[in-house]
């Protein structure tokens, strides 16, 4: 689009970090944006008033340094720079920041990379860098509190079925709708079936959701595929899990992390070649 190739993926990597960026706010806040709205309809529906607080949203309040409520300044908030030159630590109070607020921006910033690189600077390349981002979040917003938001989950579906009536992806219309209705049906009859044999609910409708996002983008064919990749890397994060304490707090592990993690794989290796990833 804007001649050398090499230039649009070095720019695609720049948006992917100021994206990074803002998805580090999505994943902190949204989950209290939902569970503020769910306090305001439980209040609606017993015929309270509303539930009164300051108003959250992805641009109000500004950010705070957590530990001492210091105003983070522009030049504080620079994608990685920031975190290096601060050395991970609030110029107030010297808290440590999380490394993982620039680990979210470079790794945006990678697929965003490979998504031009890829499909070059084009509706393709554009819509994969939107499915990257969406899967960022939706992975680390389930691993930190087990919710997929619908408002994340729901326009990826519909994102996916719009790219493929576009002919934006190689996926056709036919193959992404089957790949929704299949990807939500299998998992809901999985969960009834689990919980008619166990009374336990093994996983939520969010899963459902984002399997049908992924079936989606990627057709019907790939949800098998899909599925065990997942399940290789729920494996695989399971067993860190036991032989290191504190990488997660509590006993439940959410599912949606490792299908994004699947789904993420499918993208750069090509839906047709996950199994030959993991060596099936
Ligand atoms: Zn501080």
């Amino acid at each position: 689009m804007f001649g050398s190739p090499m230039i649009d993926v070095a720019m695609a990597g720049v948006l992917g970090l100021l994206v990074g960026s803002f998805l580090n706010v999505v994943i902190y806040r949204l989950p209290q944006m939902m569970e503020r709205q769910w306090a305001a309809e439980c209040a609606e529906l017993a015929g309270k008033p509303a539930p009164d607080g300051p108003v959250v949203n992805l641009v109000t309040p500004r950010s705070r340094c957590r530990q001492c409520g210091h105003l983070i300044r522009w030049y504080e908030n620079v994608p990685v720079l920031s975190y290096l030159a601060l050395r991970g630590k609030c110029s107030a109070c010297a808290a440590p920041i999380g490394l993982r607020y620039p680990l979210v921006e470079l790794a945006t910033s990678a697929l965003f990379a490979f998504s031009v690189w890829h499909w070059g600077a084009t509706p393709a390349g554009l819509a994969w860098c939107g499915f990257s981002a969406a899967i960022v979040a939706l992975a680390l917003i389930d691993w930190d509190t087990t919710l997929l938001p619908d408002d994340i989950t729901l326009p990826l579906l519909w994102a996916g079925l719009i790219v493929a009536a576009l002919r934006w992806n190689s996926t056709t219309l036919p193959q992404a709708l089957w790949g929704a209705v299949a990807g939500y049906v299998s998992l809901w009859l999985i969960y009834k079936g689990f919980k008619l044999l166990t009374g336990k609910e093994g996983m939520g409708y969010g899963d459902f959701k984002l399997f049908a996002a992924l079936g989606a983008w990627f057709g019907w064919q790939a949800l098998v595929p899909i599925i065990l990749m997942a399940s290789v890397i729920g494996a695989v994060v399971g067993i860190a899990m036991k032989f290191s304490t504190g990488l997660r707090e509590g006993g439940y592990v959410p599912f949606g992390p490792f299908l994004a993690g699947a789904g993420l794989t499918a993208m750069i290796f090509g839906p047709a070649s996950i199994l030959g990833v993991i060596g099936l």
